[in-house]
């Protein structure tokens, strides 16, 4: 029989298919960083052609030493950033910062002598890679990884590579810093020689900083020896060269005034939405839940309807933040740069393999409130970086001072929570620092994150409305001189405020610009992508669930309950389903007060919900103490497999229940201590017991 045209059509798209596939990575590359890209073609780069091949670049571009990060919240990013550039200023290695999704790892085996890798790599989670480092993870922590030569019988594959290897953790999660504690066992199993120690920040002890700082210096000295460099006066050259564009003005159409990256620029904002390309979402309903006057809580509903957005119950809306007016004005007259706020610049790498983390021609105004975490606390290094470019001797000196004494830093600069503007602004009286070049802030702070927020509503009652349930962070630290804002909370609060019609919707005098660049965010919009998690319900409605979510942690909890109580209407078999909840106050602070009792009716006796209220009575009442109360039900009910949920504050209560938990399965069952520690691990291993804490 004849082909038809159809066919034909068919057959030619299997093969050129078929084609891409076996040349991926050697012809060209997957766009997996639609962000990386647009940035690129925004820069004037090409973005044909990219190699995966790190070796090639390497090689290309002139490099011995290449610093992959492994980063979810831009701070193994940064130390990447500052490692390379330390390593260029003081011992002369040319280097390149590389993200791990970029490149493939076959060819680990053919870096040569006289080249050297960094890893900085942060841990997720439950000692999660992250998101950019799920493949690399993958491929040489897998039994016998398949370098491109293959496993010779004389040699290990990697006798070859030299390594420096640093972890961003956090100890009050279980796998503590287990991603440089993995990779760097899987490196040397394969005969990789690692240089210095593998080093370990802890988050959870509030240490990351001084534990990178504490970390690099022995570990310099070990790489210097090795690959005989000689440390050198380290001059300060600037990575991102800035042009001034008095050829353009805000008003031209090509000019990025906070638009994250092409598509939006041209106006024509399209999926696929994620962490590099954010959906501009009406926020259609915001209210807030405390009835307390001193602090705020919101509740909001995106609207997701109009896009390819998908969510499922359990996952997580991450919402991309403008800085405050506030900030960015204290930011721009520190710099000496109020005044030319709104000129036109292009930003472009003085090295090929440097990114700009934003798009240009763009204004400082716009680096500054749309991209730059410029709120942050600052790091002590920084402090020794911007030292020289301060305006008298006597400031110069006082950096210093701050920049190398630890205690001192401590004293003078983390106890006030100060930004970085704050803290120049301190140190100078006022006075501005124009000598400081611009390019330094863009190494120096980190790119402005999106804030996650775990979805309090459920896919089921409602697919195409997303809820938030957000605490407003105001913090008044006991030594600092003014409140600590967070940023996308109280951004977010403003949007609420503008939507109630409030006359001037700022918070505290914040004044964050609202309506987003040219507008494109009037009438209640806030930028925002979903994050799939694995935080989720047993697929099967009749299994029991156990719930443990103080504060906001109730959020998931909210959707999970919604979840259950739809199905139920439904007519679905919906099995015990408990929750235990904690706050100050019953009348403060009490989340969705009201909608327990609707849930309530639906699930009927199967809904228990138990509440610890800590400042209602003479004695402080936790959830931990409902847990307790209620032993005998819990071990009965995982008994029948229920499924065990804690959300929240990862740092105490979530250690707490997870200890809790193994003393209440060792009692119950007449089990020693030791063993019903075991069943909460084997529980966590087969998913029974979900964490979703931060
Ligand atoms: P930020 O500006 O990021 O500040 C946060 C804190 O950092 C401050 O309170 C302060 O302690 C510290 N800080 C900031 N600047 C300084 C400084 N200059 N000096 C010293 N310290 C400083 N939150 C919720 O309310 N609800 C949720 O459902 C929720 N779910 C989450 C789920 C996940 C998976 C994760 C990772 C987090 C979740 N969070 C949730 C937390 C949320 O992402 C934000 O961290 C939180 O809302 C604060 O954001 P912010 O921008 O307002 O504050």
């Amino acid at each position: 029989s004849q082909l038809d045209t159809l066919d034909i059509v068919v057959l030619v798209a299997l093969l050129l298919g078929t084609i891409a596939y076996f040349t991926k990575g050697t012809y060209w590359a997957i766009a997996k960083d639609p962000y990386g890209n647009s940035l690129a073609l925004a820069n004037g780069h090409k973005n044909t052609g990219r190699t995966r091949n790190f070796l090639e670049k390497m090689d290309e571009t002139g490099k011995n030493c290449i610093v992959f990060y492994g980063s979810q919240t831009g701070t193994a990013e940064d130390y990447a950033n500052r490692l390379a550039k330390e390593g260029h200023s003081r011992f002369g290695l040319d280097t390149m910062v590389a993200d791990l999704e970029d490149y493939d790892f076959d060819n680990l085996d053919l870096v040569p002598e006289d080249k050297v890798v960094f890893y900085i790599l942060a841990t997720y989670g439950e000692g999660e890679p992250t998101d950019n480092a799920v493949d690399f993870y993958e491929f040489v922590t897998t039994e016998e990884p398949a370098f491109s030569e293959g496993q010779s019988p004389e040699e290990k594959p990697l006798a070859k590579l030299k390594f420096v290897a640093f972890g961003l953790g956090n100890n009050t999660y279980e796998h503590y810093n287990s991603m440089v504690r993995n990779v760097n066992t899987a490196l040397e199993k394969c005969g990789a020689t690692r240089i210095g120690e593998a080093g370990e920040g802890d988050d959870g002890a509030g240490t990351m900083e001084e534990d990178f700082l504490a970390w690099k210096e022995p570990m310099w000295a070990s790489l210097a020896e090795t690959m005989n460099l000689e440390e050198r006066e380290a001059v300060y050259e600037p990575t991102f060269e800035i042009t001034e564009r008095s050829d353009l003005t805000i008003e031209d159409d090509t000019v990025y005034v906070g638009e994250p990256n092409k598509n939006h620029l041209e106006g024509k904002s399209q999926g696929p939405y994620n962490a590099a390309n954010p959906y501009i979402a009406p926020i259609v309903e915001s209210k807030e839940l405390f009835h307390d006057p001193q602090r705020n809580c919101l509740h909001m509903e995106i609207d997701i309807g109009n896009t390819n957005l998908k969510y499922t119950t359990g996952d997580h809306i991450a919402v991309w933040p403008t800085n405050a007016g506030m900030e960015v004005d204290r930011f721009l007259k520190v710099l000496g740069l109020y005044e030319k706020r709104n000129n036109v610049i292009t930003v472009k790498g003085t090295d090929p393999t440097a990114r700009v983390p934003f798009p240009s021609p763009t204004t400082y105004d716009a680096i500054v409130r749309y991209h730059m975490e410029i709120c942050a606390p600052v790091s002590r290094q920084f402090v020794s970086q911007i030292a020289p470019f301060a305006p008298t001797e006597e400031i110069k000196k006082s950096m210093t001072a701050l920049g190398s004494d630890k205690d001192l830093f401590h004293k003078e600069v983390a106890d006030w929570s100060l930004n970085i503007a704050q803290l120049l602004e301190t140190q100078s009286k006022g006075t501005a620092w124009p000598a400081a070049p611009f390019s330094l802030f863009i190494e120096g702070l980190n790119k402005i994150q999106p804030r996650y927020y775990s979805i309090s509503s459920s896919s089921h009652a409602q697919p195409t409305k997303v809820a938030i349930t957000a605490v407003v962070e105001s913090m008044h630290k006991p030594k600092a001189p003014h409140v600590l804002k967070g940023v996308t909370t109280n951004y977010l609060l403003a949007l609420k405020q503008k939507q109630h019609g409030e006359a001037n919707p700022d918070p505290h005098g914040l004044n964050y610009e609202l309506n987003g660049p040219r507008n494109k965010y009037d009438g209640i919009h806030v930028p925002v992508h979903i994050r799939h998690s694995n935080f989720k319900l047993p697929s099967d409605p009749a299994k029991p669930i156990i719930m443990v979510g103080p504060g906001t942690g109730v959020a998931p909890f909210r959707a999970f309950v919604q979840e259950r109580a739809a199905l139920a209407r439904e007519g679905q078999t919906v099995g015990k389903t408990i929750l235990f909840f904690g706050c100050r106050k019953q009348s403060e602070d009490f989340l969705y007060a009201d909608e327990w009792k609707q849930y309530a009716a639906d699930l009927g006796d199967n809904f228990e919900m138990h509440t610890a209220f800590s400042r209602d009575g003479p004695k402080k009442v936790y959830v931990q103490h409902k847990i307790t109360e209620q032993a005998k039900a819990i071990n009965d009910l995982l008994l029948k497999r229920a499924y065990f949920y804690v959300c929240g504050d990862a740092a105490n209560m979530a250690r707490d229940v997870n200890t809790l938990l193994g003393k209440i399965i060792s009692e119950q069952r007449g089990w020693p201590e030791s063993k019903g520690e075991e069943e909460v691990k084997r529980m966590r291993a087969s998913n029974q017991y979900q964490e979703d804490v931060w």
